[in-house]
């Protein structure tokens, strides 16, 4: 099913402004992301996408070509996931998937079937028949998306569903996740406020932040070129350099960077100059030179903090086999073309 939501707005009886007039598409079998910082309007756009809110005046959604604005939740044909499971616990796993489909009137031959289906794809069989008592997070997770996925939603809509899971089952249900949308080819709408999560899981990812969608393209359009300092800052921490342009460089307190060529030539606007962690070097040549604070070892690499290059600490991803001391003054480049030049915010 292909989704689209026209001058949709949100506010609030207390007026609140959770959401300003959005236009959103997300196609067939696409797995979108909201991503944003808390309060952003992320659950309230997704709970006008279920409809558990109603959009101020204007405002239209369509699945497909049918204009469901005025339908309520239990008609527009939905799955949820939440971030709280939300599942019988005295119920067996099997009662808990096939409770959408008895509800639906399917005959009992259609529901075992169905609930079978689903167990085997959700590699939940081996506990078909245990309480969700009897289940780790992890587990009752599965079931929460086996049960939304059952009675076969025009659209999935998930609301931090993996907020709940400690760090190491959250990636491995991250990477699961991903697997199991796509295979059931579902049309998924995906809240989080973790970017991690959302470069892993989404097709695109729609970036928000108070009330709006400050852009949306794919995870590897906002990491490489995001439209705004916020995006650059949120997806994959940039870091705002300190400094002021001259002579077709940019000079910091700690030495000069070059420029690439298309910004030598920009005098009339003064962008601001971000750059990420990955795109400072340790280069004995490079033009900075900065103090090791400190240093963090990573496992694949190390995160190095340097002072005396600008105001704040500039970080460094290292990937070789040892670090610098704390104390030693180190030599950087960082490579012209991977400059992100954004308006200032
Ligand atoms: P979080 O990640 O913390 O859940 P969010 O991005 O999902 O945040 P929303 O829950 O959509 O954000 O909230 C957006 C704004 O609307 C916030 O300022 C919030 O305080 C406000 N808000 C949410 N629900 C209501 C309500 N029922 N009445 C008034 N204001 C509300």
């Amino acid at each position: 099913m292909t989704l689209k939501v026209s001058n949709f707005a949100k506010t609030y009886p207390d007026g609140t402004k959770a959401l300003l007039p959005t236009e959103l598409e997300v196609e067939q079998g696409e797995i979108l992301s909201l991503l944003g910082p808390s309060g952003c309007g992320k659950t309230t756009l997704l709970r006008l996408i279920a409809g558990l809110e109603t959009p101020d005046k204007g405002g239209d959604i369509f699945f497909d070509t049918d204009n469901v604005t005025a339908l309520p939740v239990e008609k527009r044909a939905i799955g949820m996931v939440f971030q709280s499971y939300a599942l019988f616990p005295n119920m067996s796993v099997r009662g808990n998937i096939g409770y959408g489909l008895k509800m639906q009137k399917l005959s009992t031959s259609e529901i075992a079937e169905r609930v079978d289906h689903v167990l085997e794809l959700c590699h939940l069989t081996p506990y078909a028949d245990r309480s969700i008592n009897a289940l780790s997070g992890g587990q009752r997770q599965r079931v929460a998306l086996a049960r939304a996925v059952a009675p076969r939603p025009r659209i999935l809509l998930l609301d931090e569903p993996l907020s709940a899971l400690d760090a190491a089952l959250r990636d491995e249900l991250r990477d699961e996740l991903a697997l199991l949308l796509r295979m059931f080819g579902i049309t998924a709408i995906f809240v989080t406020h973790d970017q991690d999560e959302a470069l892993a899981i989404a097709d695109r990812v729609a970036v928000m932040k108070d009330g709006v969608i400050a852009q949306v393209g794919s995870p590897e359009i906002l990491y490489r070129k995001p439209s705004s300092a916020f995006v650059a800052e949120f997806v994959g921490n940039a870091m705002r350099l300190d400094g002021h342009f001259q002579d077709k460089k940019f000079k910091m307190q700690g030495g000069e960077i070059a420029l690439p060529v298309q910004a030598q030539s920009k005098t009339s606007s003064t962008p601001d100059l971000y750059v990420r962690a990955e795109d400072v070097t340790l280069d004995q040549t490079g033009s900075l030179e900065g103090t090791v604070n400190s240093v963090t070892f990573l496992g694949t690499h190390y995160k190095i903090a340097l002072s005396g290059i600008m105001e704040d600490a500039l970080y460094c991803l290292h990937s070789g086999q040892t670090a610098p001391a704390i104390g030693e003054t180190v030599s950087l480049s960082i490579d012209p073309s991977a400059l992100l030049m954004l308006d200032p915010a």
